[in-house]
């Protein structure tokens, strides 16, 4: 039976244009899109931070939404949706649907590349390859068709494609923290051959266990920017970015703007 496609609504929020999903339907989309081999289809986990980025520097925009999928992966999002009067339903996080994704992969045999993270120590392999162990343990079945890590210089670049392409798999998770990821991704499409590929930052610390997920409490009452706050103190002035948007948002809804 023919697979029907399901096209989310889009919703403009500030000028980047969200998919209206809730976490089940932003995961059918991403299989559907896995599925489809005809091209490389791209999955964005966009926060308020990038659409700050976005409204900083314009040439941001056209690298963000070409993305056939952007869920909104912070709760400054969801806020800013319900400020602009059109409310997303909810947030969706980028590393909870990497994981359902590694999980689905584990039971089709599709091949993921980690792409991203630290570089290997004397006493640990790169994270990427920590974050495959974890996910092989977690998954059994799941094949990994490579990693490597985050740290190399623009001339690398066709080689990355090229070892990536090699390495026969179908799913790319990229992991250059944001917006390097999401311009990586949008320099090098024409020359990856995987039928997904997603940015998705510190996941891979997550998965690799070198940084903790907040524990579920702080999840569910949308505080998860404040256990991170806490843990990692030198992200506070990148964190000023979460009420300069929202501020922001309120600015831009007041002078009379839809998105
Ligand atoms: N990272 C990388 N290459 C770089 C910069 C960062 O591989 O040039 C990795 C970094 O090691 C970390 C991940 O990107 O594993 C996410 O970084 P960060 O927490 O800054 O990103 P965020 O998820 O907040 O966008």
């Amino acid at each position: 039976m023919k697979q029907r496609n399901v096209m989310p609504q889009k919703i403009n929020i500030r000028g980047v244009y969200f998919d209206n999903v809730t976490k089940d339907e932003a995961f059918e989309r991403v299989k559907e899109l896995i599925r489809d081999d005809s091209k490389v289809s791209v999955m964005y986990t966009p926060n308020s931070e990038i659409v700050q980025c976005c409204i900083d520097d314009e040439s941001m925009y056209g690298v963000i939404n070409s993305a056939d999928l952007i869920i909104p992966d912070g709760i400054g999002v969801v806020y800013a949706s319900k400020i602009l009067g059109t409310p997303l339903k909810q947030k969706v996080a980028g590393v909870e649907t990497a994981d359902l994704i590694a999980e689905y992969a584990s039971k089709t045999g599709d091949g993921i590349f980690i792409f991203g993270g630290g570089k290997a120590t004397s006493e640990r392999p790169c994270v990427a390859r920590l974050a495959a162990d974890k996910l092989c343990e977690k998954y059994p079945g799941l094949v990994i068709s490579g990693v490597r890590d985050g740290y190399f210089s623009d001339a690398d670049n066709q080689s990355i494609a090229d070892e990536i392409n090699a390495s026969g798999a179908k799913i790319l998770f990229v992991c250059l923290g944001a917006p390097k990821q999401e311009k990586w991704i949008y320099d090098n499409r024409d020359k990856l051959k995987v039928s997904f590929a997603a940015g998705l930052g510190g996941s891979v610390d997550v998965f690799a266990g070198t940084v903790k997920r907040a524990p579920d409490f702080f999840v569910k009452t949308n505080l998860e920017w404040f256990y991170r706050l806490i843990k990692q103190p030198t992200r506070a002035g990148r964190m000023m970015n979460l009420p300069r948007f929202l501020f922001g948002t309120v600015i831009h809804k007041n002078r009379g703007h839809e998105g």
